[in-house]
Parts: C-alpha cells; sequence; structure tokens
C-alpha cells in the first residue's frame, strides 16, 4: 500500500497524507496534482510532494479522489524552490503553491491537457509573430565595455550590478547579453517592476527574439498564463521569459542567466498575500539552484545591493554615459515656502513651472507632471467642524474622487457616497484637502485650456490596454502633457520631454519608514530621468518646502555615493539593513483590547529568546483593516544569524500563541525583509 504526502493550497503548514488507490500507483509522481477530500465535505487540488509506504498513525487514511496527471505539473527544481520560499518567507507552502501555479491549471484529463495545448499553441502562434530579421544593434563604445566588463566580471562573480545613469541604454546591453546566453542553449529569465512592462521593452525583443521569447503578466489572463506555463513544461519552451516577479515560478530547465532590471523597485516584493517574497532575492536563489548567472541593473542600485558590491560579493559595472548624448537634465530647486509667501504659486504650480510649462508647449515639447498620489483630494473635510469622514473598516481618512464623485477607501477599496451634509453638524460646505493627480489635472487644464493632457494612476490603469494606449498615445504625441504617479518614473522614455515638473517632493520625504530618504532618491531620480531630448538637456522643476536639506541637495547633484554614505551611517547605529535582517510579525484581531493583551504576550514571549532585538508591539500607522486590528511586533536580527533558527523560535512561539483558548480568533503572520 503505498500513501502521498500533499500540499493543500490553504496556508496550513503541514503536509496530509493520502492513501493511494492500487490504480494509480504506478503513475502517482512528487509534483502532480491529485484531487483530495478535505474535513467533512471539501475537496481540492493538491500536490504530491512524497510518495512512500509508511502507513501513518492514524485511524482513517482518506484516499486519494483523482489523479489529475501523470507527468508533474511542478518540477523538482520548482518543488526545492517553493520549499526555500516557504523557509525564508515563513509562510506555508500552501501558500507558495497558490502563488505559484496559475489558478485555472486544473484540466480534467490528459486528452483535454492536450487539446487546450493544441488551441494555445495557435494563440501564442497569433500574439509572437515572427519574422526572419534579427535587429540586434551595435553596441557605443561605452555600452560594449560595460558588455565586455560584464562578462569578465561573470568569470569571479555568480552576480553582478550594473550600475548606469538613466537612459544610458542598459535594454541594449542585456539584448547583448541574451542573445549570447540563448546561443549557448541556455535559458533567460528578464524581470521587470509590475508597472514597467511596457509595449517599449516588449517590442524592442520581439524584434530580436521572436517566438524565442514569453512574456509573463500579472494583467494576462488566467488563460493567458496557463499557456505560458505549460509551454515551459512542454519540450519546446521559451528560452527567454519576460516577466514580473511571479515568473520566478515559472519551470525552467536550463537557466543559465536571470536579468533584474531596476533592481531596488520596492515592487519587486509581494506584499499581500503570502508569499511575501521579494522577487530580486528569489531570481538570486532560483539562479544559484541552477548555477546561473544574475545581472542587477539599476540606476539608483538599492542599498542591499550596493553594499554588497562594495564588500565584493557581487561584482560592479558602472556605465555614466547617456545613450546618444542626451544629457543628463539640469534640476532646479523650487522653494514653496517662499513662493507661497510671495503668492507667487497658482494652485499646485509655482509661476516657475508654470513659465517653463508654457516655453515647453509653445516649442511643441511635451511635461510629465509627478505627484505621488491619486485621486482628486487626500481627504475632505467639513469647513465648519472639520469633521473628516472616514473608512468603515479601516483606520484611514477617505479619499474623494471627482470624476465618480465617491468617497473611496484606498485599503480595502470600499466606497462610499459623498454625504450631504456633515453628520457632525449638518453644515452642507465640504473641503478638499491635499493634492491627487485628479485635482493636478484640473488646474493644469484652467492654466493652459488649449494644452492636451493624459493622466495615469491606478485608476486610468486597470486594464494592460488602457496603460499601454496611455504611453503609446503620449510617445505618440497625441498629447502634451503627462500626469502621474510613481507610474509615470518606471522606464520610460520618451523623445520629446524637456519638462518634468515634480510638485510635492515632501510628501515622499516624510513618509514614516527607515528607507524614505533612499526611496525619495530613487523615485526623484527615476522621474527626473525622464526628462532630456537629442541634443538639447531637459530640465527638472523640483517643488519642495525642504530645499536646504541633504537629501534633495543630493537628488540635485545626482550624489548617490553622499546619499548612501550617510544613511548606511544612520542605518548601522539603529541596526537597519542591510546590516541587520528585520521580520516584521503582524497580529490580527476583531476585538482591540484583546489583541492589545495577546500582542504584548507574545512580544514578552520573543523577548525571553532575542532579548532587546525585539520591538514593540506597536500599532502600524493604519492600524485596522477591513475590520482587524492590527499589532506589530519587530524583530532586528544580525546578518549571519541562522534564519532556520530564528524561524523555528517563532513558529514555536506562534504555535503556544494560538493554542491558548483567549487566542481564538487571533491571526498571525510574517513579513520576512519588509519593504
Ligand atoms: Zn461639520
Ligand atoms: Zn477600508
Amino acid at each position: 500500500m503505498l500513501f502521498a504526502d500533499v500540499i493543500l493550497p490553504l496556508p496550513l503548514h503541514d503536509t496530509f497524507t493520502y492513501e493511494v488507490p492500487p490504480e494509480m500507483e504506478s503513475d502517482i509522481k512528487r509534483g502532480c496534482r491529485v484531487v483530495v477530500p478535505f474535513g467533512t465535505k471539501k475537496i481540492y487540488t493538491a500536490i504530491v510532494m512524497k510518495v512512500h509506504g509508511e502507513r501513518p498513525d492514524f485511524d482513517v487514511i482518506k484516499p486519494i479522489k483523482e489523479l489529475l496527471e501523470t507527468t508533474p505539473i511542478a518540477t523538482e527544481k520548482q518543488l526545492q524552490f517553493w520549499e526555500w520560499i516557504s523557509k525564508y518567507y515563513i509562510c506555508s507552502m500552501g501558500d507558495v503553491y497558490k502563488a505559484a501555479i496559475p489558478g485555472s491549471l486544473k484540466p480534467k484529463d490528459e486528452q483535454a491537457i492536450r487539446e487546450k495545448n493544441r488551441r494555445r499553441k495557435n494563440i501564442l502562434g497569433d500574439a509572437f509573430l515572427s519574422d526572419d530579421i534579427t535587429c540586434l544593434s551595435p553596441l557605443s563604445e561605452a555600452q560594449g565595455k560595460a558588455y565586455d566588463e560584464i562578462c569578465t566580471s561573470f568569470e569571479t562573480h555568480k552576480t553582478t550590478l550594473l550600475h548606469g545613469v538613466t537612459s544610458s541604454g542598459k535594454t541594449e546591453i542585456y539584448i547583448h547579453l541574451i542573445d549570447k546566453y540563448l546561443k549557448e542553449g541556455k535559458q533567460v529569465l528578464y524581470l521587470l517592476p509590475e508597472i514597467a512592462l511596457t509595449t517599449q521593452i516588449t517590442e524592442r525583443l520581439e524584434r530580436v527574439f521572436h517566438d524565442r521569447m514569453g512574456v509573463y503578466h500579472s494583467k494576462f489572463t488566467d488563460a493567458q498564463r496557463v499557456a505560458v506555463y505549460q509551454k515551459q513544461l512542454s519540450d519546446e519552451p521559451f528560452q527567454l521569459i519576460l516577466g514580473v516577479r511571479s515568473s520566478v515560478f515559472l519551470p525552467f530547465n536550463n537557466l543559465g542567466l536571470v536579468i533584474v532590471d531596476e533592481e531596488h523597485e520596492t515592487s519587486y516584493k509581494q506584499q499581500d498575500p503570502a508569499p511575501r517574497y521579494h522577487a530580486r532575492n528569489a531570481a538570486l536563489v532560483l539562479a544559484n539552484m541552477f548555477g546561473a548567472h544574475t545581472l542587477l541593473g539599476t540606476a539608483t542600485p538599492s542599498f542591499e545591493v550596493y553594499h554588497a558590491a562594495r564588500k565584493d560579493r557581487y561584482g560592479y559595472v558602472q556605465l555614466n554615459q547617456r545613450y546618444k548624448d542626451i544629457q543628463l537634465p539640469t534640476i532646479q530647486i523650487v522653494d514653496l515656502k517662499e513662493a507661497r509667501s510671495k503668492r507667487k504659486m497658482k494652485g499646485a504650480f509655482s509661476f516657475e513651472l508654470i513659465d517653463a510649462i508654457r516655453e515647453a508647449l509653445e516649442n511643441k515639447e511635451q511635461v510629465i507632471l509627478f505627484q505621488n498620489r491619486r485621486g482628486y483630494s487626500n481627504f475632505i473635510e467639513c469647513k465648519n467642524c472639520g469633521w473628516v469622514p472616514r473608512c468603515e473598516h479601516c483606520d484611514v481618512s477617505l479619499t474623494y474622487h471627482k470624476k465618480t464623485d465617491q468617497l473611496t477607501c484606498h485599503y480595502c477599496g470600499y466606497t462610499y457616497k459623498l454625504p450631504e451634509k456633515c453628520p457632525a453638524c449638518e453644515e452642507k460646505h465640504f473641503a478638499n484637502k491635499g493634492l491627487g493627480t485628479e485635482k493636478v489635472e484640473d488646474q493644469i487644464k484652467d492654466i493652459f485650456p488649449e494644452a492636451t493632457t493624459l493622466r495615469m494612476d491606478l485608476d486610468t490603469t486597470r486594464s494592460r490596454t488602457s496603460y499601454e494606449n496611455i504611453i503609446n498615445e503620449f510617445a505618440d504625441h497625441k498629447a502634451d502633457i503627462l500626469i502621474g504617479t510613481q507610474m509615470v518614473t518606471k522606464g520610460l522614455d520618451f523623445d520629446n520631454v524637456s519638462i518634468v515638473g515634480i510638485l510635492d517632493a515632501d510628501h515622499l520625504l516624510h513618509q514614516p519608514d527607515f528607507r524614505s530618504y533612499e526611496r525619495t532618491f530613487h523615485t526623484l531620480s527615476q522621474v527626473a530621468g525622464r526628462a532630456g531630448r537629442k541634443h538639447r538637456q531637459g530640465k527638472v522643476f523640483l517643488q519642495t518646502r525642504n530645499a536646504d536639506s541633504d537629501i534633495i541637495q543630493q537628488i540635485v547633484n545626482n550624489d548617490y555615493w553622499g546619499m548612501f554614505f550617510q544613511q548606511m551611517t544612520e542605518r548601522k547605529d539603529f541596526h537597519y539593513p542591510p546590516f541587520y535582517r528585520l521580520i516584521d510579525v503582524y497580529l490580527r484581531h476583531r476585538d482591540n483590547q484583546l489583541l492589545g493583551h495577546l500582542a504584548d504576550d507574545m512580544a514578552e514571549r520573543l523577548r525571553n529568546v532575542f532579548g532587546n532585538r525585539v520591538l514593540g508591539p506597536d500599532c502600524p500607522p493604519v492600524s485596522r483593516i477591513q475590520s482587524l486590528y492590527i499589532r506589530k511586533i519587530m524583530i532586528k536580527i544580525e546578518h549571519g544569524a541562522s534564519i532556520e533558527k530564528v524561524r523555528n523560535v517563532l513558529t514555536a512561539i506562534q504555535n503556544q500563541m494560538l493554542e491558548q483558548t483567549v487566542a481564538h480568533g487571533l491571526t498571525i503572520h510574517y513579513d520576512v525583509d519588509p519593504m
């Protein structure tokens, strides 16, 4: 009699053992999916982790209902990778399984799979039309030098950082590297942050690699994702995958190179739900499993990566010259304190910025305006008594969206009607506070009624096509001004943008997070990098109330090194990454008071083991989401300490906590290396 240990798509840490019916014995393997009963009436599709002959020690062992395939759906390497994710990020294998396998990959029989594959091949054939011209453009002298240095660096370092200023033509270097690895018969994974996966880059790569390339994107339908996944399992997989963070979960058989573009991007970190993995770090582990090389590319390296390069753990290649002689833009600071006091402002715009926009429009040039908040206003306020509408389920004020005339909670997505009168004082007048992209667009239309505008934020880019349409329309100069959140910062190259306006740099600086300066530097340098035309220098207007601060000066002077050095001293003094590893422990419960006691209890237990490495519990800035109250405990662990031991202690304490009857309804989860 055989038994199978399986993982279920549930946040449960254990595997579950089922009996293998005799007719399945010869076909069942690790990595195959099976249909199993669970509890009294539930049915799940599970993944087999182990087939063995040891009868487990319980009375009733249920049999597997159905074996879905005889060829494993997850390869041995994938399963090992899942195990690493689950252990490192302290989440269940079920969580990893849910994230790794596209949802609808649930065909009922082999015939159906073959049939679907045939149809999918047709879809793919249409989507990636191939022609025989390979457009591998020659590299400039600076690019060629960087390319050679990367190849040399790979001889001694598995991982290398390519530190190249914005618009230095990193993509062309990637293309030449990809070509080299494909010619050696190796597979390449090219990771991009979520938002940057634009037609611009896709088309550029498709022109060179044709149907050898597959794209894996979160805005693809499930069927499209399944098609790519199936193709990677087949005998003729794509040799190049261009994708977002979840593409680290695709099957590979011969991975030779991983490229992580814009490696500093925080969107590489999955926030919710589990697994809360960092795709760059996970990709490094994946590459290591294949003995593959990894190239990390960026204009503004993350501290973790730059630190590793300085310590010679990673190779380091610099590229300081912009492509096609496009000069780095000049950055002009606009002191908002002064502009306001001298009344040299119209809405959110200083007179200097307005003049520059006017000149650009007269010259038929384009403008990008950056404001990192969507919606119309951050919140509305009763003009009479100061009442502010808040979400009923979360501890946040609601954002007003003018177009829909609704109030929206940006945490749970719940929408509310704008009240006709203030529920506190019954007055009917509300004031819009704060500045969202929608309001910026309204104001600019007031100032320049003849200019055409586009807005790019989460509200205008719900679908993949809407996002691409905005980019294409702006690239084709069908609009003069592009207004956007940080989406406009991501690796987009427009030829005709001469002016970039940063409307409020302070909002970024004042985030309550130890990374806020590093992030502000990344974001603003990237935004600024969007300005610049061929043979003509672009200009950036940076509006701030902190004109004299070090960080603003460092951004203006493009002084990455100065910013890095100053911030690293603080990181070291206060025990933050990259010197220490952070683990955030989140506790959630409906009852705020009870949660307070439980969080104190857990922190106490953690202190008994980790001592003063434990901070908190604290209420996070948003301390209630979807009716659940939240407490956070932070643990700072020395680098080099065994993550396995830490995890074992955490799991043991978690079990002690959850065993208590008083803790009923408590959930605990972890965020390892939080961003
Ligand atoms: Zn009121
Ligand atoms: Zn809410």
